[in-house]
């Protein structure tokens, strides 16, 4: 049977007044995928019209570019054999996760209560995950000699495996232990911990920013690239926050132009020109004769760290299950 004909025999897609609370978001009055479907109705449903879809979609393309990146970076440098690139594979590894999360939990979150609750902290899992790539690969390609040795530096990767668990852990208390209505202060949990592991992975960024600003070093042709990454991310946070457009026209931009999606392609083009930045850097090094890396990469402070990371968001993520199967449960009870 041709797709368009599987897609029309779907269950046509509810108003908010047709799901429970926990699905609805707020200025989307319509386009709800039903609960309580078969698993393939939700794979299928990335060809009807719906409020999740272009969410899925944004990231499904996210992780296809950055596949299509991996072949061309793969043609020039051996990611696998060469030690000088495991930073540099790692953080690829930690964005293949991310978009694959982020993909999975859009499309599956409206499956039932507790699908939706797991599928949230598959995301936030790989939203801390990414944290950690990106600490691995600017710490290692994108900062200036004299920062080598520093405390931030010193400590970039153990400070950054933790923020990354912080990330995954924060987000989860934000999804578990509120309910809709939001409070601001829910926004808070995960602001902050996003926020805390930008900062940490942009600080050898800022320092030649810094540097180039009150003239120690000259301009680089990866500091454009930085700088764009920085805006996009920027941007990114103001969507996430603001609720812009879809707050000053409720309802109109329930299947197009909703702030999560304009917010996921905030994401995706962070992490595009992160990539562009972090090849200009890397290219710089490799110009320079006898360039070494500080600390020289190991399968521990690349690989290794990210392994460990995925372990232990993957058990948060079985942790705060069991506290969203126990809140499921209270609530059935109090209706
Ligand atoms: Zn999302």
């Amino acid at each position: 049977m041709p797709l368009q004909k599987i897609v029309e025999t779907l269950v046509p897609t509810a108003t908010k007044e047709e799901v429970p609370k926990l699905f609805r978001e707020p200025h989307v009055e319509t386009g709800f995928r039903h609960l309580h479907q078969p698993w393939r109705y939700y794979i299928l449903s990335l060809f009807q019209i719906h409020n999740e879809c272009m969410n899925v979609w944004t990231h499904v393309i996210a992780l296809l570019m950055t596949m299509a990146r991996v072949a061309i970076f793969a043609r020039e440098f051996d990611l696998i054999y060469d030690k000088f690139m495991w930073p540099f594979t790692a953080c690829l590894l930690s964005m293949l996760v991310l978009y694959m999360c982020s993909s999975f939990a859009h499309c599956f979150q409206n499956k039932s209560e507790l699908v939706h609750y797991t599928c949230f902290m598959i995301d936030y899992a790989g939203i801390g995950l990414y944290g950690l790539g990106s600490v691995i690969i600017h710490h290692a390609y994108c900062l200036h000699p004299n920062m080598i040795a520093s405390f931030v530096h010193s400590y970039s990767i153990p400070v950054g495996v933790i923020l990354a668990i912080l990330v995954c852990i924060c987000c989860s208390i934000s999804k578990t232990f509120y309910s809709r209505p939001y409070p601001y202060t829910r926004r808070l949990w995960q602001v902050i911990s996003v926020v805390a592991v930008y900062i940490w992975l942009i600080l050898p960024v800022w320092h030649r920013v810094h540097l180039y600003l009150t003239d120690q070093v000259p301009w680089d042709s990866g500091m454009g690239h930085h700088i764009q990454q920085m805006m996009w991310f920027v941007a990114g946070g103001f969507f996430f926050g603001s609720d812009i457009p879809q707050r000053f026209f409720p309802g109109k931009f329930d299947f197009l132009g909703h702030s999560h999606q304009l917010f996921h392609i905030c994401i995706m083009m962070t992490s595009y020109k992160q990539l562009d930045a972090v090849y200009h850097d890397l290219k710089n090094l490799r110009n320079e004769p006898l360039v070494k890396l500080h600390p020289s990469p190991t399968f521990y402070n690349t690989f290794g760290v990210i392994f460990l990371v995925i372990f232990v968001n993957i058990l948060s993520t079985l942790f705060f299950r069991e506290v969203a199967k126990f809140k499921i449960a209270k609530e059935s009870k109090c209706s």
